[in-house]
């Protein structure tokens, strides 16, 4: 089968085993796993950030986040389509008792505008107290769009003004700074804090790191122990993530080209309809006429590939890691036979 359905699916590969099988371990919820402190320290310095914090996921590492920097009764700032909204099991109000307000932004992204008419009043006491903007880059429901970096600083200048903390959900960011050859170091100069995903683009098996100023790193690893998050031995799992810094990140371009070829395919198809713009690794595309998503799902299965049907209405394919030319070919001429 080739598996298009989430970059999440990667194996670790036999180098990156090689690399957890001989990694120096501690105790890390004494502070003594060398490898998790080299790998927390290495993603923090990539981002121009003090201090990171190895979690097992994405969700994790942004839920930490967001219990950090809000109070219970506060309210957050987010595009609909956010994943921290749509995907983390209704955890903001779960784990930190805040609302949220939702922005109708373009494919996942939003604007500082949009945020500045979306903050309450603080002296009105009739409204939550908005303390948080979360942002996603890549916009994953918005098929991996990137924001335009001088947007992050209008953002923050919003922010600023409003004392209000700014978090990225990065949990693709190093698409982002591959697809749009940015310095990673100038996401540290907007955001208060970075989540960045090992298992997804990376190929990591396990892994999120929270990264942020020292202060905010102390409360997160407080705030990890009470969610459970604190482990032990897991150098080995952090080892993968170095291992995936040092080898996986000039790579993603192939990802995002093989992801361009795949969409150059299905926009010649007629059961093809609006494809979201192809910026990264995502391709997602309305279904009509001849299939609908869930059929054209199980025709790919029928022919070897899986793909997810999302929203009613689309269909998504996402490159990775373990996806290789040969399979995109493979894929595309499957498609040009449909
Ligand atoms: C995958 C993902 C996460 C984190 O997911 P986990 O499965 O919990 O690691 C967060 N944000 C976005 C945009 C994602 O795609």
């Amino acid at each position: 089968m080739i598996d298009l359905r989430s970059d999440t699916v990667t194996r670790p590969s036999p180098g990156m085993l090689e690399a957890m099988m001989h990694a120096s371990v501690g105790d890390d919820v004494f502070g003594e796993d060398e490898t998790i402190n080299r790998l927390e320290a290495r993603v923090a310095d990539t981002f121009g950030m003090e201090a990171g914090l190895f979690c097992p996921s994405g969700t994790m590492t942004n839920q930490i986040a967001i219990k950090c920097h809000t109070q219970p009764g506060d309210e957050i700032i987010c595009d609909q389509l956010s994943h921290i909204y749509q995907y983390e099991g209704g955890g903001i109000g779960f784990n930190a008792g805040c609302s949220v307000k939702l922005l109708n932004g373009d494919r996942g992204r939003i604007t500082a505008s949009m945020v500045a008419q979306a903050i309450n009043n603080p002296s009105d006491v009739h409204k939550a107290y908005t303390s948080l903007v979360s942002l996603e880059n890549t916009a994953n429901r918005g098929g991996g769009a990137c924001y335009d970096f001088a947007e992050f600083h209008n953002i923050k200048q919003v922010c600023q003004e409003h004392k209000l903390k700014l978090h990225l959900d990065g949990a693709r960011i190093f698409n982002a700074v591959v697809a749009n050859q940015e310095q990673p170091a100038a996401y540290g100069e907007v955001f208060d804090s970075i989540s960045v995903c090992l298992s997804k683009g990376l190929g990591t098996p396990v892994g999120s790191v929270l990264a942020g100023n020292k202060d905010f790193i102390r409360k997160a690893r407080r705030i990890r122990k009470i969610f459970g998050g604190g482990m032990r031995q897991a150098g080995y799992l952090a080892a993968a993530g170095i291992y995936a810094l040092d080898n996986n990140i000039e790579r993603l371009e192939e990802d995002h080209r093989y992801a361009q070829q795949l969409g150059e395919a299905l926009v010649k198809k007629d059961f093809t309809g609006e494809m979201l713009p192809v910026e990264t690794n995502i391709v997602i595309f309305e279904v009509k006429g001849r299939f609908t998503p869930k059929e054209l799902v199980a025709t790919l299965q029928e022919n070897g590939i899986l793909s997810i049907a999302i929203a009613g209405t689309q269909v998504r394919l996402v490159t990775h890691l373990d996806i290789s030319k040969e399979m995109i070919e493979e894929v595309i001429q499957v498609i040009e036979r449909l």
